[in-house]
Parts: C-alpha cells; structure tokens; sequence
C-alpha cells in the first residue's frame, strides 16, 4: 500500500450515499470538501411488484435541495437509467453540470430534454484519461468496460487524497469496441499517489470466477443465426447495449440478412450509437420495420426492446399480437440476449410463454450463452484489489448480501477489516488525517413517483396493498345528534371483498350491526369521531370474523 501524504490540517472530505447501497438502483453520492459539493450518479429504480401502481423509485433529495447551492457538478459514470435516470428529477430543483462521456451524455439528454430541463445543466462530454476540475476536486476519467460502451471510473483528488469511484464495471480484457478498462493507470495511481479511498461496485460479488467477455456472446449469435438459417429471426436486448446491438447485426449482416430495429429507445439509440460512429450497421442492411414484409423471412433480424419483459415495449406487445407491423408466425425465432434482472423473472416468463404459445422458437439465456454480464465476478473484484490497493474502502452498488460479499473480498485481499466500511443508504462518511468513519445520517427513504414526483409515500402503498389484497368496504350513517339516532342508512358499499349480488343476507346483516353500534354510541351521547370508531369496529370485526379477509373499512357518518 504506498504510503498516502496528506497534510496535516487539510479539509476533511465527507462521502454521502442518496442511494444505490441496500439495491440495485437510484445510484447517488456526494462528495464534499470546503462547502462544495461534487455528485457522482443520479439515478432511479424501478419499482419491485409489491410497489403497486409506482412508476419509479428515486433517492430522496431533500438533503441535496437544502445544499443546491453547493452543488459544483455531477459526473455520470455512464448511460444506464440507474444512474442517470434521476436527474430529470434533481434538475427541477437544482441546477449544476454535468460531466460524462459523448455516449453518456447522449442517453441522458433524452429524459432531461422530455421535461424541459435542459436550460438547468450544461452537458460536458470529457474524453478518457481527460483531467478536469471541478469546484475543489481534481478529476480523471478511466475508460471502464461495462454493459453500455463508454463507462468510466473516476479519479477524485481532495484534500484528503484520491477517492477512486468505478462506476459500473467489468474487466473485459476482449470488448467489442477494443476500449479496455484502464487497469496500467489505476494501478500507476496506486503506485505514484495511492488511492485512499476506494467505491467499487459489488453487483456480481457473490459470482465466482470471471465474467465471460462480451465477444463470446457475439460467437453463440453467429452459431444461432446459422442453426436458424431461412426463418426470420427477432432479437431482444437493452436499447443501450450497444455492443450486444453490434454483435446482433453483425451476425444477422454475415447471413445476408437485414436489420430492423423496433421499439422507440432502440430506433433512437440505433441511430444517435451510428451518428457517434460507435455502432456500425451499413446502410444498405438497415430497414424500417414497416419494410419488412418486403422481404423473405430468412433475410430479416428485427432487434427490439423488451428483453425484461416490460408491459408496454416491442417484445412484449408482440407476444400478444399487438404490434402493426410484425405478426409472429411458427416461422420465427425469438433470441432473449439478456438475463431477466432480479424481480422481472415472472414477467419474463410470461413473455416467453406467450411467445411459445404463438408458435415461435424461443432462445433465452436458460438455455444458451446469448448474454454476458456487465459487471465484474469475484475474481475480477480480487484483481482490482490487487492493483488498486486501497487504504480505506467501501463497496457501493448492491443489495445488502453483495456489499457484505464485497467486503469479504476485500478482506481476504489484505484489506485490514478495520479499514472496510459496509455503508447504506443514507450514510455519510468522513475522511480525514486519521482516516475514513461513520459521520451521521440523512434522509434517504425511497421516493415514490407514481404520475407527479413524491406525493405517495410508504402509507399510501401500504393502504394500496390491503386495496389490491382484500377490498373495501365502506358504511355511511346520517345521524342526528340531537335526537340521539340514526336517520338514514347504513348505507354499505363494498369494492373487491365479495360478490355483492350473491351476499345479500351477509351485507344486511352488516348493515344491522353498524346500526346498532351507531345508535349505541349514540344512546351514550358520543361525539361524531367516536361514533365513527364505533361503526369502523362493528364493521370491520363482523366482516373478519364471517369472511375472514381484512378489507379496508371506510366508515362514513353525517350529521343530518
Ligand atoms: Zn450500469
Ligand atoms: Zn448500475
């Protein structure tokens, strides 16, 4: 470990995470130093099923909204939504730079564009190996290998020394784009400055071995496309892996075939990637999807969207027929190059099942090696260790299991256990002279956006989900308070609980309870809320003990 010199009496340098450290998602962190604060990453998640009705997920900001004015900028490590799917959100409150290479900066344009926010930033594409400063920090972007081209780590240079960010990474020692990660200068840092502290993601920590290279993938499309020779063949995969889309094409190219891209996020990114030269499709094998019933089927590859099997895109509108252009046929095959992220498995599988039921051949990662991951295994994490040497460290981007996973690893790489930090969300981290340690908390609940931004929280959800479990039902009583009764009703109305039409006698029988506990409660000369409380017990104690379901009970009284 080379020896850090850090200057007695420099500043300290705090590290916050907004997100991204407990699950696989809304990736944010601030570093700070002398009031100014740098963010690296403003994604978003996507919601888990039990997040009924929720659009997405963001960091909470309101630590960062307090602190706007101190916002020097932002680095966006690289294009995938949870890292820079936030920021169309953060930048309705803040206003900042941000740095990212030209592919980067391109895939997060879009969103911020949609909400008319480009006037609050300034896109600041940075070359590999450029050196920047930002407010106090000195910055470097290393090239990165990852699932979308043009990733990069960062080099942060405080007072305290470098913090070294890796953004999401893999160690593919043969990419697509040739575009290694920049190993020989991470470890010439180690070795000249030394890195004080270490973030490295921990996605695939718990995998062992190495990550396959993204090449072999490009091979098993090419046997594919072989071994499916004569029927059209239909691809899916993320919009923004622009290598897995080059691979496709060039296999599909090789076969005489012509690509059609379909799905909006795939059109675009097809044609901003060939506009950066960063993907090459010649022109005359690249067809509009309108096009392809000009041609035989064996001489088309569509490469579409939806490999997670999401409600409204290419694949899975196509899985039921709902698309205008493509009908499926027994004629096809459908190639899953991907891997369904942890919560899309059953949506995925339906998808498929879909697909079968048309008639297509369906090939998916269970049963071939059509996809690679984008993040480092075991093993490559050891190398980073290794080469890296970080005085203090602490695994970022994983559920909870993989940043402890991640840890170990450092550990058993000679990381001294005293100088690993598990850190969640909402942790801030100082670094000074003596050395990195816990500094207090922030706010860092999940952020739910379902239509606006953040106006449902953990209550609402919790209210949606004994909706979408057991119903409602709802008694509304007019009372005179001064007569001491009931007037009219109860009037019961029910949603979801049970089928009113074959539950007569039950809801009467409801009705006369709420009666009597009304007019009791009445008799006693209650006020309004404690006659409500009276009509919610009655109802909701019949209703558990005759269906036994707990549906929301809504009890309504009036005053005539
Ligand atoms: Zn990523
Ligand atoms: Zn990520």
């Amino acid at each position: 470990m080379a020896a850090s010199a850090v200057p007695g009496g420099a500043s300290p340098v705090s590290v916050t995470f907004l997100g991204g450290l407990g699950e696989i998602g809304r990736n944010c962190a601030a570093i700070e130093q002398d009031g100014a604060i740098l963010l690296i990453d403003c994604g978003l998640m996507f919601p888990d099923n039990d997040m009924l009705g929720v659009d997405l997920v963001l960091p909470d900001f309101s630590w960062l909204v307090e602190r706007s004015a101190s916002i020097v900028g932002l680095v966006a490590t690289h294009g995938h939504e949870d890292h820079v799917g936030g920021l169309s959100y953060l930048l309705r409150e803040a206003s900042f730079p941000i740095y990212g290479t030209a592919l980067t900066l391109g895939l997060a344009r879009g969103r911020i564009e949609e909400a008319g926010l480009l006037g609050r930033t300034d896109l600041r594409v940075v070359a590999d190996g450029e050196q920047v400063k930002v407010g106090p920090f000195e910055l470097e972007f290393l090239p990165v290998t990852h699932s979308v081209p043009e990733g990069v780590a960062t080099v942060i240079r405080t007072a305290q020394g470098v913090v070294m960010h890796s953004g999401d990474i893999k160690i593919d020692l043969t990419p697509v784009d040739g575009r290694l990660t920049d190993l020989t200068r991470m470890g010439a840092i180690a070795d000249s400055e030394g890195v004080r502290l270490l973030l490295a993601d921990s996605t695939n920590a718990e995998e062992r071995g190495f990550s396959r290279s993204e090449t072999s993938v490009g091979r098993v499309l090419y046997d594919l496309m072989h071994e499916h020779e004569g029927r059209r063949v239909i691809t899916a995969c993320f919009a923004s892996h622009v290598h897995r889309v080059q691979q496709i094409a060039d296999a599909a190219v090789s076969f005489g075939r012509k690509v059609a891209p379909l799905g909006r996020s795939m059109k675009r990114n097809v044609s901003m990637a060939r506009e950066m030269g960063l993907l090459r499709i010649p022109d005359g094998s690249l067809i509009d999807i309108e096009e392809v019933d000009d041609h035989d089927p064996g001489e088309v590859c569509v490469i579409c969207t939806g490999s997670q099997g999401e409600p409204m895109s290419a694949l899975t509108l196509l899985s039921q027929s709902e698309n205008r252009f493509l009908k499926l046929t027994p004629h096809d095959t459908v190639i899953l190059s991907s891997h369904p992220i942890p919560g899309n498995e059953h949506d995925v599988s339906r998808v498929i099942g879909n697909l079968i039921r048309m008639g297509a051949e369906v090939v998916h990662s269970g049963i071939s090696d059509v996809h690679a991951t984008g993040h480092a295994k075991a093993d490559e994490l050891k190398l980073l260790q290794s080469i890296i040497k970080p005085e203090w460290f602490v695994p970022v981007h994983g559920e909870y299991r993989h940043l402890v996973a991640h840890a170990r690893i450092a550990e058993a790489m000679g990381r001294p256990r005293d100088h690993v930090l598990v850190a969640e969300d909402g942790d801030r981290l100082l670094l000074d002279e003596d050395g990195l340690r816990p500094d207090g908390r922030v706010p860092s609940e999940y952020v739910y956006v379902h239509g606006t931004v953040g106006d449902i929280g953990s209550d609402v959800l919790r209210e949606r989900r004994i909706l979408a479990g057991d119903g409602m039902v709802s008694a509304i009583v007019v009372v005179d308070r001064e007569r001491r009764e009931v007037v009219a009703g109860p009037e019961i109305a029910t949603r979801g609980w049970v089928d009113e039409s074959e539950s007569a006698e039950m809801l009467a029988e409801l009705s006369r309870r709420v009666h009597d506990a009304a007019s009791a409660a009445l008799a006693d000369d209650e006020e309004l809320p404690r006659v409500r409380r009276a009509v919610r017990k009655a109802a909701g104690g019949f209703v558990s003990q005759r269906t036994r379901r707990r549906p929301m009970i809504v009890p309504v009284v009036l005053e005539s």
